[in-house]
């Protein structure tokens, strides 16, 4: 058998959308089980909805994720097309361009060979002779589509036209669709299509059929609307003589109402989830397991890529639609983030620290991270997490103080002790802050919880933190009691 070869073909329309990249995830696994390649090709042929910046976040979404790919555009094919290119990496390939902007001459070079052989005709019908005939097929109650008028007229070449292709009628046609099995269209009721635009830009219809056959790819994964456009692509195959890649039409993700996703139910594009505190690895777990999963029976959620890519296999692709739930999602984070190396984990929480303006110490950021590892289910949660270690100044929450009995003279009184056994422990760690605190308790009357809470909101400012006696010893004496200070003052003026 040749190496598979798979592509991911991405409209730069506007945002990458998860759905797309859950398929792409699937072509990648299979390539990268199979020793096979997974190439992009970037279809840029609806030029009204060209979104220019789309491509690089295409990119930079694929290699945040760890997707590598071993055919794609190269820089320089980029600039020629137009694109932003900064930050990305040079790709290319025997295959190029892998830009369908650039491919135009080519196109037009099958476009022509398909009218040549008769499988396709020059059509310069106006727009308004389509809209009449349109008008009167309505009137008659049959379904509107192109009548075939310009098969038999011969439309000269140097008039404006378009290139339709030559739908056969009463034909049955079949699919064996890698995940869906057979598929049959009885008679389909398809009009002839155009292929090749009056501007010379080609449709979806020849240029898929064409990259596919020309970048020698041997499974085709898209989504499951493009299901009914297989008909016409068998056909062209057929017309032309190449050999058809086997084709698998891949479940939808599905919001959590069982419908299209919505953007509140995760349709928002693949870089907000990096800036939401995802990590790579835990959205392409997840995406991984809407659509497939790895067998009946099977408990195993958490995966890492290199398990996925041995379990991965085609044949356990659902055909019904995988939900996309938030919950999971930050489930399966919390598992990946708890997965994580303190190192790394500390490493991956700096960049939302800094980015909220922290001045992060790279000592105390390693001290307190294996406190919120346990704690966090995205990463941006850090930041409430740990700021009171990075910052000069804190806001203490000072009602939340005010529970069980608690008042601020009360609170004053335990704050007041608190700094006072603080500051003659001759060694500030956590077991020493531990003792003096836990000693407190035996000194009030007022519940442990209380108390606690009172010297937590004293010395961070927050009520939600990190372990109590750890966040005091590595905030330090110093910065400690200089916060019960402030603490008492505010009360004391409140
Ligand atoms: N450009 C199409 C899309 O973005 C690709 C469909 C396909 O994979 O053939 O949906």
């Amino acid at each position: 058998m040749s190496t598979p070869r798979l592509r991911f073909a991405p409209s730069p329309t506007g945002y990458f959308h998860v759905g797309n990249l859950r398929t792409a995830i699937f072509a990648w696994l299979t390539a990268r089980q199979s020793g096979g390649k997974f190439c992009l090709r970037i279809e840029d042929t609806d030029r009204e909805r060209l979104v220019l910046d789309s491509i690089r976040a295409i990119l930079e979404s694929l290699s945040w994720i760890g997707m590598d790919l071993d055919e794609g555009p190269s820089l320089e094919e980029l600039k020629k097309a137009g694109y932003s290119c900064e930050g990305v990496k040079d790709m290319g390939g025997d295959h190029g361009p892998y830009i369908q902007s650039l491919r135009l001459p080519r196109y037009k070079e099958v476009a022509e060979l398909l009218v040549e052989k008769g499988y396709a005709y020059r059509c310069d019908c106006t727009p308004e002779r389509l809209e009449e005939e349109r008008a009167a097929q309505m009137a008659r109650k049959v379904p509107p589509g192109y009548s075939g008028y310009c098969r038999d007229r011969d439309v000269p070449k140097d008039k404006p036209h378009v290139i339709r292709f030559k739908i056969p009628h009463g034909e049955k046609i079949i699919l064996n669709d890698l995940v869906r099995g057979e598929i049959v269209w009885e008679n389909p009721a398809l009009r002839d299509t155009v292929i090749l635009k009056s501007d010379g830009f080609p449709t979806y219809h020849l240029a898929s059929v064409c990259d596919d056959h020309d970048m020698g790819i041997t499974h085709v994964f898209r989504g499951e609307e493009w299901i009914p456009t297989t008909p016409i692509h068998i056909k062209e195959y057929e017309a032309l003589g190449w050999e058809m890649p086997q084709i698998g039409h891949m479940p939808q993700v599905l919001g959590d109402s069982g419908k299209k996703l919505s953007k509140r139910e995760g349709a928002v594009s693949v870089d907000s989830f990096r800036e939401g505190g995802y990590l790579p690895e835990a959205l392409f777990n997840f995406l991984a397991l809407i659509g497939w999963s790895p067998g009946e029976g099977e408990e195993q959620e958490v995966f890492t890529q290199k398990e996925l890519i041995e379990r991965f296999s085609v044949k356990k692709i659902n055909k019904a639609g995988g939900v996309f739930s938030y919950d999971k999602l930050g489930w399966m984070n919390g598992m990946h983030i708890r997965r994580l190396s303190i190192e790394e984990l500390a490493k991956r929480v700096k960049p939302f620290l800094e980015n909220a303006g922290l001045k992060v110490d790279d000592k105390i950021l390693l001290e307190i991270t294996p406190h919120i590892q346990e704690r966090m289910t995205v990463l941006t949660e850090a930041l409430g997490l740990v700021s009171f270690l990075f910052v000069d100044k804190i806001e203490h929450e000072l009602k939340s103080m005010f529970a069980k009995g608690i008042d601020a003279p009360k609170a004053i009184e335990i704050l007041q002790m608190g700094k006072q056994l603080l500051n003659e422990l001759p060694t500030f760690d956590v077991a020493s802050v531990e003792a003096t605190i836990r000693g407190m308790v035996g000194k009030f009357t007022y519940p442990m919880g209380a108390i606690f809470m009172v010297m937590r909101i004293g010395v961070t400012g927050k009520k939600v933190t990190p372990p109590l006696f750890e966040s005091i010893a590595i905030l330090g004496k110093e910065k400690s009691l200089h916060r019960i200070d402030q603490a008492i003052e505010k009360l004391a003026n409140a």
